[in-house]
């Protein structure tokens, strides 16, 4: 979902994606300050005449859930929360907070009317808020580096200290193109340019910095909104904090354009309690961390985007999917296996083809025919479905398929195991009847809990996304949905937000987020109702009347994507993996050779126990346990001549530190037990 939104996104603001990929789902709030974008209006809760004014015509409800008491301390809540009091949670996105989106937005322009006073001849392009600050895009001659933002953020704090107002001016476009003329500003000319052409009657709005007119003051095209004077800034509170390249509207055959990142905040301890947690994440980040601990690799020799999981991140991942299933199948899931390539028709049929296309890979030939790599599942499902044939009877029909498909993304876009060009989507499908939806809906949100809570995430943002303007299927069943949805919610004690119109033009939805150990959120599970494929497929189930009727179809995905979730695991656990789901739960370090018989036999012995261990000989204690303590594995056991004798284990634990010596059979009932409980560390 943020791959599509963010490509949507890149494709109406002009913004370059190069960037989006680092900064996460940051892209998705992100907005364009070119009046001429759609989401610089459509999506902001402002009404374009009352923008500049304090009144804030919506507010955004966010609603966040608690899930059951059930939920697994995690490993990375006692060693990783950041040092500061302030967490992220502390510090609103500008998508959460108007106050900050005014404020993080009249900062870029600031920080433009700084860079124009300190660099002549540097022209201003677009410059929209993110999460926790704003950016700019400049033309400009003069390479900016790191070096050169310390100058710029003092500029920025001299205005900021005038106190000067922010003035909006609407006028007619002749007047703006003279004016913009008058300066020679090209980008601008062209953002108007584009808003005249989408709607000639577009007002256009300039926001001042200063009284106009008057010496030194200031302006941009612009839409707002904007704080009411400059002094509503507290100068500590920004910091500039990188440099980047980008290209004019995001086509790498337009013009270069630098980039200069920024972060504003209400003050000073917020500002640093920000940077505090940023740098927590960098060094959480998955990619240093998978190559650390030898869990994956992603090359350009072998093809960007494409995972190649090494036998530690495999064994993670298999100990994933098992869960996975083990608990689908309690829940009454069924699963499937599909191909990886079909015949093109399929997504044609499904509409893929037509809607999606530009994320699909192209077709290979097979005989003559179309084939084409499969970037979703959900036609493969209902391509079984069609196969058989069902009653009211058989109905539900709940199928699960750890699926995985390939996406086109454009190589400056991907990163690390959060955007990739083949990954495999925890997905299922469930056909069932229209009285069925809610008990169904139910089922769902329970095992997302399950799921979820084993990995501590009990902290969930739940949104639900009601008929859009344009949509297929009739009133009855959409009302019959939206009630469904809101009645599982209900029964599941989930405070959630709406977004009005916010579903497929196929059906509702239910979106959640999850929060992490730094308190950042990731969408991860969604439930979608679907009244378009069945009809695009011609499903029908058999009535008790002997009636053909259309059997509704509901797309989930819990975790989304296994390398997405695995990204976020790694970076939420800072690599300490809880002990059942470590890929190495007990490293067996020799203390000499004349111990290595005794230390094969405990191996065994766990092995048997479904311990994955380790034996470590040959080496100098320091680095064996220098090594052990690297590999964040949970338990260590030293053993030397004394421990052989006695049968015991001298023991450390990641998580607690030295233990002392136990029993070789304790340590081995200890770690069983912690492991198939899935608890995050075996209590000894
Ligand atoms: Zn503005
Ligand atoms: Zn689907």
């Amino acid at each position: 979902m943020t791959t599509k939104l963010c490509r949507k996104l890149h494709t109406m603001c002009n913004i370059s994606s190069a960037r989006f990929a680092t900064h996460g789902h940051a892209a998705r709030k992100a907005i364009c300050l070119s009046p001429a974008c759609e989401r610089s209006l459509a999506s902001l809760p402002f009404a374009h005449g009352r923008i500049g004014s304090n009144v804030l015509l919506r507010s955004r409800r966010v609603a966040t859930t608690r899930a059951a008491e059930t939920a697994v301390e995690s490993d990375a809540s006692q060693e990783g929360q950041a040092t500061t009091a302030l967490t992220l949670q502390d510090l609103p996105t500008s998508g959460e907070s108007d106050e900050m989106l005014r404020l993080r937005h009249s900062c870029a322009h600031i920080m433009a009317m700084a860079v124009q006073k300190l660099f002549k001849g540097a022209q201003c392009t677009i410059g929209p808020w993110i999460d926790h600050g704003f950016y700019y895009d400049f033309a400009m001659e003069e390479p900016l580096t790191k070096k050169s933002l310390p100058r710029i953020r003092k500029e920025m704090q001299k205005i900021i200290k005038k106190k000067l107002p922010f003035v909006r001016e609407e006028l007619s476009a002749e007047e703006a193109r003279e004016r913009i003329e008058a300066i020679g500003e090209t980008y601008k000319l062209e953002i108007l340019d584009s808003i005249v052409e989408r709607d000639p009657n577009a007002p256009i709005t300039i926001y001042h910095i200063g009284e106009p007119g008057e010496k030194g003051s200031w302006w941009d095209l612009c839409a707002g909104p904007h704080v009411e004077n400059t002094g509503d800034i507290d100068p500590n509170a920004i910091s500039l904090d990188d440099v980047a390249g980008a290209y004019w509207r995001g086509d790498e055959n337009k013009a270069q354009l630098q980039r200069i990142y920024g972060c504003a905040f209400s003050n000073a301890t917020e500002l640093d309690a920000f940077h505090k947690i940023r740098e927590e994440a960098a060094k959480r980040d998955h990619r240093t961390l998978g190559r650390e601990l030898d869990l994956f690799s992603i090359s350009d020799e072998v093809g960007g985007g494409l995972v190649f999981w090494h036998p530690k991140g495999a064994m993670i991942r298999h100990t994933l999917e098992n869960f996975w299933k083990e608990i689908h199948l309690k829940q009454g899931y069924q699963l499937l296996y599909t191909p990886h390539i079909a015949k093109v028709d399929l997504w044609k049929t499904s509409g893929h083809f037509d809607f999606y296309g530009e994320s699909m890979f192209d077709q290979m030939d097979v005989e003559n025919e179309e084939y084409q790599l499969k970037p979703m599942n959900c036609p493969f499902h209902v391509a079984i479905y069609k196969d058989g044939y069902y009653s009211y009877r058989d109905l539900p029909l709940r199928w699960a398929e750890l699926g995985t498909v390939y996406r086109y993304e454009r190589s400056g876009t991907m990163h690390g195991l959060f955007r990739v060009r083949g990954f495999t989507q925890d997905d299922a499908h469930i056909f069932c009847l229209p009285d069925q939806i809610a008990p169904e809906i139910v089922g769902v949100l329970n095992l997302i809990e399950e799921l979820l809570t084993t990995f501590g995430f009990a902290d969930y943002e739940v949104n639900l996304s009601t008929r859009p303007e344009k949509s297929v299927g009739s009133d009855e069943i959409w009302g019959k949905a939206e009630s469904a949805l809101v009645e599982a919610l209900n029964q599941k004690g989930w405070g959630y937000s709406v977004d009005d119109g916010g579903g497929a033009f196929y059906g509702p939805k239910i979106d959640i987020k999850i929060r992490d150990a730094l308190g950042r959120q990731w969408q991860c599970s969604t439930v979608q109702l679907d009244f378009n494929l069945p009809e695009r497929f011609d499903m029908h189930y058999i009535t008790p009347e002997n009636n053909k009727e259309r059997p509704i179809m509901i797309h989930r995905a819990i975790l989304g994507s296994l390398e997405r979730f695995m990204g976020i695991l790694i970076e939420n656990y800072a690599g300490a993996f809880p002990i059942w789901f470590a890929p190495v739960q007990v490293t067996l370090l020799a203390v000499t050779d004349a111990v290595m018989p005794y230390v094969e036999e405990v191996a065994k012995q766990m092995r048997e126990d479904g311990i994955r261990v380790e034996t470590v000989g040959g080496m100098s204690m320091g680095k064996a346990i220098r090594n052990a303590e690297k590999a964040k594995i949970p338990v260590m056991c030293i053993i030397g001549e004394r421990e052989a004798e006695a049968k015991t284990l001298s023991v450390r634990t990641y998580a607690d530190g030295e233990l002392g010596v136990l029993s070789a059979d304790v340590v081995r009932s200890k770690v069983a037990a912690a492991a198939n409980q899935r608890l995050a560390k075996a209590e000894f």
